[in-house]
């Protein structure tokens, strides 16, 4: 008896605390027409939804720009959405966004600066640096150095132009075969550095294949040239705490997902709010920062209206990836107890022999020891293998990891006192990581660059009343968290202009 309580109460549960879904959701219990839920609504002028990195951009703006009556509210019990940061024993970890790309570019460089966080990044000497087959044997590490010239090139805008009506992949294809065969004496590792660099680039896709991604999408975001990776030393979300410092904690409310958004009932205008906790506000303007995931997963439940069909089709033309982590420590580097190097160790497939079970792992190109922590290695899964991955217990993902560490490395690999994986794409309020991409075909339906998806949304009174941001209508940095603030600001400042003109 008592476990069949447990049984029927851990499914919504594991949804409210972690948002990891079973199969109902939590918006599922909220029904009732905009009547029903009016009368006792808040006044307020602006209600935002969602509290990552947009959403806390776009409350800070509102805070200081004389805008106090706006309330942020967060479906989860935290703040940051895919920017989170795990601290355990000696060891923190990100789950979500890791890198302050692009260098001092990046807006977040200087702001990490400026509050004493940035750290810079690593060389390749300060590694322990390795190239092994996944059976154990030496890889010719000057495979790696093909595959990484052939990413960089691709990765540059003058390139990407080429490549607006095909997969971004056809890139990779037509460079790797010969700039293999011109500088390389291995033709028997030919295929599985090519499979490598394929791997490699999913990491940054969170899709399938290469040729996922439409060349014309990849081609508007702004990218900065050759990595830099800095890191925030104490963590990310020394971001999100730099953001929540300017704003009352009044003004937010976490564990507090959005259900409905009634957008054209109101007589004189306004958007009615209702919360899965069953509380109703009454808005000017909504800011709509949910991950695209959520949005195109949930926004026949959300928006009554349903959105106008153009925005629908904008929804159903955009995808977002899934690209999750596993992240392991132990007290000491077994890989190397004496100079205790962090670990950067890649990995070439030549056979393809793992039980089906294990078919996962052949996602993985790359560990690496991450935040300059000699004592842990992180890796990246993406796409189907992400979701094979993450259907899979936690105890087998990782004896599968320790069994393939051991076999490729032919060392004797302990169990590790830290052990996690994430599950972005089985998070309700998510559903996927990054990134969001235009497919080809989104591309070849009309959806070619993300400005319709930043477009707000008119009542019937001419009001722009649902206003939108987060890193998927960022035009140029998409897929980024300095992409996410910056859409928070932009979009708050507009709702702000519009205020002057209507109130
Ligand atoms: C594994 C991983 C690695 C990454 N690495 C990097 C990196 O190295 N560098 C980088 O710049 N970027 C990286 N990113 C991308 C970056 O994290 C995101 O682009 C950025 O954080 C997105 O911010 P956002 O505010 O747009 O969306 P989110 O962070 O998704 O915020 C949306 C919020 O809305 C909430 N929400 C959803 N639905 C509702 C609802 N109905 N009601 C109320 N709240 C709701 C969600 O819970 C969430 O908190 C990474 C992301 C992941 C997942």
């Amino acid at each position: 008896m008592r476990l069949e309580r447990l049984r029927l109460l851990l499914p919504p549960l594991l949804t409210l605390l972690f948002g990891i879904s079973e199969a109902s959701h939590p918006c599922d219990q909220i029904s009732g027409s905009y009547n029903d839920w009016s009368s006792n609504a808040i006044s307020k002028e602006v209600v935002v939804v969602g509290g990552g990195i947009a959403g806390l951009a776009a409350m800070k703006t509102f805070m200081e720009n004389q805008v106090p009556n706006a309330v942020l509210l967060e479906a989860q019990d935290y703040l940051g959405g895919r920017v989170k940061t795990h601290r355990e024993g000696s060891i923190l970890v990100e789950d979500g966004a890791e890198w302050i790309n692009g260098g001092s570019s990046n807006r977040l460089y200087g702001l990490a600066q400026s509050l004493g966080f940035l750290t810079q990044p690593l060389q390749t000497s300060d590694y322990d640096w390795r190239t092994k087959t996944s059976e154990g044997d030496d890889a010719n590490a000057a495979g790696y150095d093909v595959a990484n010239e052939v990413f960089n090139e691709c990765e540059e805008d003058s390139v990407k132009i080429n490549y607006r009506e095909t997969g971004y992949g056809q890139c990779y294809l037509d460079r790797f075969p010969n700039w293999y065969d011109n500088g390389l004496t291995s033709p028997d590792e030919k295929a599985a550095w090519e499979n490598y660099l394929h791997m490699w680039v999913l990491k940054d896709t969170g899709t399938n294949t290469w040729m996922d991604v439409s060349g014309r999408d990849a081609d508007h975001f702004t990218d900065w040239g050759e990595d830099k990776w800095n890191q925030w030393s104490q963590g990310f979300d020394a971001l999100t705490n730099h953001l929540k410092s300017s704003i009352p904690q009044n003004n937010i409310k976490t564990s507090t997902p959005v259900c409905k958004i009634f957008w054209d009932s109101d007589p004189v205008g306004k958007v009615l709010v209702v919360t899965a906790t069953q509380e109703a506000y009454l808005a000017d303007y909504v800011l709509v920062t949910a991950s695209v995931g959520h949005l195109k997963d949930r926004h026949f439940q959300l928006f009554d209206p349903p959105l106008p069909s153009n925005y629908q089709n904008n929804l159903n033309n955009i995808e977002l990836g899934v690209a999750d982590k596993v992240q392991l420590g132990w007290q000491e580097p077994w890989w190397d107890t004496t100079q205790k190097k962090p670990l950067n160790l890649h990995i070439i497939f030549k056979n393809f022999n793992l039980p089906a079970e294990q078919s996962w792992l052949y996602g993985i190109m790359e560990f690496l020891s991450i935040h300059q922590q000699t004592n842990m290695l992180q890796a990246f899964v993406t796409g189907d293998k992400a979701r094979q991955m993450e259907n899979m217990s936690s105890e087998e993902v990782k004896e599968h990891l320790l069994s393939h560490l051991r076999r490729v490395t032919g060392q004797d690999v302990p169990e590790p006192t830290l052990f996690r994986r994430t599950q972005w794409e089985k998070n309700v309020w998510m559903k996927g990581s990054y990134n969001s991409y235009i497919p080809v075909t989104g591309d070849a339906a009309g959806l070619t660059s993300r400005e319709p998806l930043a477009k707000p949304i008119s009542n019937s009174q001419g009001v722009k009343v649902i206003h939108w941001a987060g890193e998927h209508t960022s035009n140029t940095r998409y897929g980024t968290v300095d992409g996410a603030m910056d859409s928070g600001e932009t979009a708050a400042f507009a709702i702000i202009d519009d205020m002057d003109t209507y109130y």
